[in-house]
């Protein structure tokens, strides 16, 4: 089959991989309709971060194709979405809400294991692992948006999860990547009142309005922590959600937080996240990769009855034959997230 390959940093070509099979009776063959690149791809495509040669991509929707002799509620001609990563659902670490230390589990697309930038996926623990789609002839908006619950979507729905974002709330949310458009509509649907969203970029501030923001800050550092505070009364935001990881936006999530509050960091960090300091105004840290397999069906309800369209952050597409273009685009910042288009349905 054709894939994606990682060859090193800026260098992601398509290649054959060996056609997938099933090797264990918990295994599925997923042929991919479509999938995308991470913004933490981009990480391995710079070099700022290790990654194997060979298959990449973490992200896909497809049709299964066949199914081992163990797997349950899963059937061959099924459209599914996958998480990021695979899990059993069924050991400690999954039961307490932390799929991505499950002890059977592990990643897709990380040079080994097939990756979701390719035409078909062997999925290990398919029957826990992929998320079934009801019903049929679903339109092309709406299979973006089952995408997007692969991973985008889903972490930003965890930020907002974790730090507690409810009815009535004032949101800040930092970052406008994906990830925070992503978190700017979980924030909504949990009834965020107020969403403050920070952000420079006139086409990523009108998703962010779509998806629910009310006020959008265009300065950064401490002129944007100034800005969240005047708005708030200088009280700070009900929930920061913290969606880039670098050092800056980790400590404006912590300088717009209201004393007492809980911070919702998914994004990964490459900074110091200022403890101490929190600490001192009972402001707690959460987040980590989102346990997308857990909310993955109460999203996909949403998308199906188009209360949520996640998809509309895919502003760039193309297909396997021209991968490293999804890259670059992304890379020079002329594209949110590339979604790639794989098979057909
Ligand atoms: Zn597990």
């Amino acid at each position: 089959m054709r894939a994606a390959i990682f060859k090193g940093p800026r260098a992601v070509e398509v290649g054959e991989r060996p056609d997938p099979v099933i090797q264990e009776p918990t295994d599925a063959v997923v042929r991919v309709v479509l999938g995308c690149v991470c913004g933490s791809d981009l990480w391995y495509y710079r070099g700022e971060s290790p990654h194997a040669a060979g298959s990449i991509g973490h992200e896909f929707i497809g049709i299964v194709e066949q199914a081992g002799a163990d797997v349950r509620g899963i059937h061959p001609g099924d459209l599914v979405v996958a998480p990021f990563i695979y899990s059993d659902m069924s050991c400690p670490h999954c039961l307490n809400g932390s799929t991505l230390s499950c002890v059977a589990g592990g990643g897709f697309g990380n040079g080994t294991v097939d990756g979701g930038q390719g035409e078909a996926v062997r999925v290990p623990l398919a029957g826990s692992t992929l998320v079934p789609v009801p019903g049929s002839g679903h339109p092309d908006a709406v299979l973006k948006s089952l995408l997007a619950l692969s991973d985008v979507m889903s972490t930003g729905h965890h930020a907002a999860v974790v730090a507690g974002v409810k009815k009535g709330d004032t949101v800040a949310v930092i970052g406008d990547g994906a990830v925070g458009l992503s978190a700017v509509l979980a924030s909504r649907r949990l009834g965020a009142e107020r969403i403050i969203a920070l952000s420079r970029h006139a086409e990523r501030q009108k998703v962010a309005r779509e998806f629910g923001a009310t006020d959008i800050i265009e300065a950064r550092g401490e002129e944007a922590v100034h800005a969240v505070r005047e708005m708030t009364g200088g009280i700070g935001a009900d929930a920061a959600l913290e969606c880039v990881g670098t050092a800056q936006s980790i400590a404006t999530a912590a300088a717009v937080a209201r004393p007492g509050s809980t911070i919702g960091i998914v994004g990964v960090p490459h900074g110091e996240v200022p403890f101490t300091e929190a600490f001192f105004r009972n402001i707690g840290w959460r987040g980590g990769p989102a346990p997308a397999r857990i909310y993955i069906p109460e999203l996909l309800g949403d998308v199906l009855d188009g209360t949520i369209d996640p998809g509309r952050v895919f502003d760039y597409e193309t297909d396997l034959d021209h991968i490293a273009d999804a890259y670059q685009a992304m890379d020079e910042r002329r594209a949110v997230k590339s979604l790639v288009r794989i098979g057909a349905l």
